[in-house]
C-alpha cells in the first residue's frame, strides 16, 4: 500500500476524468491509475476510448482504499512513529500532560524501541485507553511567555 495520502475530495462527483487527467490530478505516474483499471478495484465507464472515469466512482475508490490504509491503535496501545506500528507503553507507565477543556496528550515509551510516543485523550478516558497503565497526572511545562522569571538570553 502506497503512504501517499490522497484527498478524494479532490475527485469531483459530476465529472468524468481520463486516465491522464487522474494522474496530473493527484500527482500520479499514468501507469498507477492504469494499475488501478486493470484489476485495481477502479472501475471505468463502459469499455469506450478514451477511458473514462465517473468522479463519484473515484472519490469512492479512494475513500476505500484510504479507510483501508488507517491503523486504528487498539486498547492499552499509542502509535509509535518509529516502529510505524501500535505498541504498548514500556514498563507498564503512561503520563497524561493536562491540556485545556479536559483534553490533554498521553505520553509513554515505545516498548520495544524506547522512542517517546504521544496520544491525544481525555482525562476520564484514560482507563479507557490505557487500561492497567500506571498514568501519571502533570501539568503541562508554563509557556515560556507565560512565565515570570526574565529571559536569561535577554540583554
Ligand atoms: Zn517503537
Amino acid at each position: 500500500m502506497s503512504r501517499t495520502r490522497l484527498n478524494p475530495n479532490l475527485a469531483k462527483i459530476h465529472r468524468s476524468y481520463t486516465v491522464e487527467e487522474i494522474a496530473r490530478l493527484y500527482g500520479l505516474h499514468r501507469n498507477t491509475v492504469r494499475s488501478w483499471l486493470n484489476g485495481g478495484g477502479l472501475v471505468a465507464i463502459d469499455g469506450g476510448r478514451p477511458v473514462l472515469v465517473q468522479g463519484k466512482v473515484l472519490r469512492a475508490f479512494l475513500d476505500t482504499r484510504r479507510t483501508a490504509a488507517k491503523r486504528p491503535c487498539p486498547t492499552g496501545s499509542l502509535y509509535c512513529f518509529k516502529c510505524r506500528e501500535p505498541r504498548a507503553p514500556a514498563l507498564g507507565m503512561a503520563d497524561f500532560i493536562v491540556g485545556k477543556a479536559g483534553t490533554g496528550n498521553l505520553r509513554a515509551h515505545c516498548e520495544v524501541c524506547g522512542s517517546t510516543m504521544h496520544r491525544r485523550t481525555r482525562l476520564e478516558a484514560v482507563p479507557v485507553v490505557l487500561p492497567g497503565i500506571a498514568v501519571r497526572v502533570v501539568e503541562a511545562a508554563p509557556r515560556i511567555a507565560e512565565g515570570t522569571a526574565p529571559s536569561l538570553k535577554c540583554t
